[in-house]
């Protein structure tokens, strides 16, 4: 009979991987498998072990196995419908609730939601907002609506590309949007978890800005006098995003850094 030392054995997982498909498949904490190593196992949970563990040595991110990834301390679901929310996107909102301080009924737009983790943890941290998010594709609008009312978050969602998914013209306090800006040739559309993640949600298709200059280009049309633009953006495009800004007439246009040093924030006020 199967017990988790002996399936561990033989597993070629990183203990750390190992440990988190068991908890999935049993549903149990972490200190319970370490109680538990040699019960026997039933067939059917060591035969859905093996499932996970093929398809993640196959590389399939860890994130679409469990079905879930932990943003701004809640649990969203994601499917390979939407990417996997990222550390790093945590600096857009923290940067859009710094904005938002003070504000008592501000209006917030989130431009391309995926998993809505962007509009959802601001709703959550700021119950006063009025929160709209959009998405191209309904299959990632449905993994984001599932999340709004898993998290008890009050988001309206709306279908279109960036701007096109609004009718009326109220004017927002706040837009962010961390939208597609990796180039069509970046050979890390190639490399790891990337793979298995939807292209459109990862690059333009084109020199990696297109999205970030709709945005910008638009934005004027949708903030109030005073309105804040956000958006996250890759390693190296920082200057093209300030000058992009400045081109549109924002003030305040500014960058901000990551954990790892490097400025993936950039935004500005529109007056
Ligand atoms: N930061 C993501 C990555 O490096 C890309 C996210 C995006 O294109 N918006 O994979």
């Amino acid at each position: 009979m199967d017990s988790l030392r002996s399936v561990s054995l033989g597993s070629r997982l990183p203990r750390l991987e190992r440990q988190m498909l068991w908890q999935h498949v049993l549903q149990v904490p972490r200190a319970w498998l370490i109680a538990h190593d040699t019960d026997a196992l039933a067939p059917a949970a060591v035969a859905s072990f093996r499932h996970l563990e093929d398809q993640r040595l196959a590389g399939t991110p860890m994130a679409y196995l469990l079905g879930y990834r932990e943003f701004m301390g809640h649990d969203f679901q994601v499917s390979p419908a939407v990417l996997i929310p990222r550390p790093e996107t945590e600096l857009l909102v923290e940067t859009g609730l710094d904005y938002l301080k003070g504000r008592a009924a501000p209006r917030v737009l989130d431009l391309g939601t995926g998993s809505g983790a962007i509009a959802i943890s601001l709703a959550l941290a700021c119950p006063g907002a009025t929160v709209v998010a959009t998405d191209l594709s309904y299959d990632a609008l449905s993994v984001a609506q599932g999340n709004a009312s898993r998290l008890g978050a009050r988001v309206e969602f709306s279908h279109g590309s960036w701007y096109h998914a609004l009718s009326d013209h109220k004017g927002f306090d706040l837009i962010v949007s961390n939208p597609p800006y990796i180039s069509a040739g970046d050979s890390h559309l190639t490399q790891g978890d990337v793979r298995f993640e939807p292209i459109t949600a990862l690059t333009d298709g084109s020199d990696g800005l297109s999205a970030l200059r709709a945005i910008i280009q638009g934005a004027s049309q949708w903030l109030v006098p005073q309105g804040a633009l956000f958006m996250e953006h890759g390693w190296d495009q920082a200057q093209a995003v300030r000058q992009l800004l400045h081109q549109a007439c924002f003030e305040q246009v500014a960058s901000l850094p990551d954990l790892a040093g490097i400025d993936r924030v950039t935004g500005g006020i529109y007056n």
